[in-house]
């Protein structure tokens, strides 16, 4: 019965039109608290701008504990050509992956994964809340504007990608279209 709902998930992602979509056990997440130092300095421009980013997210330590109440981990990635994450069409993409990340945990949630939680890469609000001031979700008693779509950066909380990457078989390659190398964006859904 597990099984199956699992194939109905990775079916249900591949139908969102991901690169691939692969399980996998937990322990095979890798945080390390260097990687979220390196949103700090050299300074991402995601930095501070929103709960989902650090100094908010969760940092490594809270975030190795929190992956240890989870069994599996659904991972899917989006090969884009170079252009598609240039800073004029990154909103977009951003935008793909945090949307594709949030259906997929709903999805999940819909099949009886009930605890399953979704991360995924790139700030939330330079992809969201581009128009507004601050993130809402900072304020004081304030919630989250877009709840439905924004999910926490994975590099901000000290996943390793490269080796995740590596392990998955996920390695970077040319684009058919325009021959260039394609950039990888990819997301994280934690299931129990
Ligand atoms: S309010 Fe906007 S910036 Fe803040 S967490 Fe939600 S989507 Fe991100």
């Amino acid at each position: 019965m597990r099984n199956e709902r699992i194939s109905e998930l990775l079916a249900f992602a591949r139908s969102l039109g991901v690169s691939d979509a692969k399980l996998l056990e937990v322990d095979r997440i890798i945080v390390e608290d260097h990687f979220r130092d390196l949103c700090e300095e050299p300074r991402c421009p995601n930095y501070n701008t929103s709960i989902n980013c650090p100094p908010h997210s969760m940092t490594p330590a809270r975030f190795r504990d929190h992956i240890k109440g989870f069994v599996r981990v659904l991972a899917f990635k989006f090969d884009m050509p170079m252009e598609a994450v240039q800073e004029a069409s990154l909103r977009e993409a951003a935008l793909l992956l945090h949307e594709t990340t949030a259906a997929i945990e709903r999805r999940a949630k819909s099949l009886g994964f009930e605890r399953a939680c979704g991360y995924s890469s790139g700030g939330c609000k330079r992809t969201l809340c581009y128009e507004h001031a601050d993130c809402a979700a900072l304020q004081e008693g304030g919630q989250c504007r877009h709840r439905d779509k924004a999910r926490p950066s994975l590099s901000g909380m000290g996943v390793n990608w490269q080796t995740l990457s590596k392990s998955l078989g996920w390695m970077m390659h040319k684009s058919e279209d325009t021959g260039d190398n394609t950039v990888m964006m990819a997301g994280l859904v934690f299931l129990e």
